[in-house]
């Protein structure tokens, strides 16, 4: 389910994860974007800074959440602005081929497990 080869940008050595169900990766060494579905992994986008923070959790980690085998195969530091105060949070992509994609979100020590809804909410009248 995984597959490793050097970034077509910079050389360094990658290990595409969720192979088959992922559309794109990013290189940890550059920056730069690739086509995961593409065999050549084609540069999709290229960014000038490299990620600039580290995973408490690093990716490819595997563990057992809530009894279900996950790997963490994507991380994401995500940010809002309220009010002029800047709030940011980190978000891991964990991954198993049976049970499929959950996230597991971090801000100042808690952690949250989410799982993606299968069917569209319905709105209740009123509600
Ligand atoms: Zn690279």
């Amino acid at each position: 389910m995984s597959s490793r080869f050097d970034c077509p940008a910079c050389g360094g050595p990658l290990t595409l994860r969720a192979e088959g169900v992922s559309e794109s990766l990013a290189c940890p060494h550059c920056g730069a974007v690739l086509d995961a579905k593409d065999p050549r992994h084609q540069v999709l986008a290229k960014y000038r800074s490299k990620l600039g923070v580290t995973p408490k959790i690093p990716i490819g980690t595997r563990g057992t959440v809530r009894g279900d085998q996950l790997e963490v195969i994507g991380f994401q530091r995500r940010a809002v602005r309220y009010s002029g105060v800047i709030y940011s949070w980190d978000e891991y992509l964990l991954w198993n081929p049976y049970k499929g994609f959950r996230w597991m979100t971090e801000s100042n020590g808690h952690w949250l497990l989410l799982k993606t809804v299968e069917t569209k909410p319905k709105e209740t009248p009123g509600g």
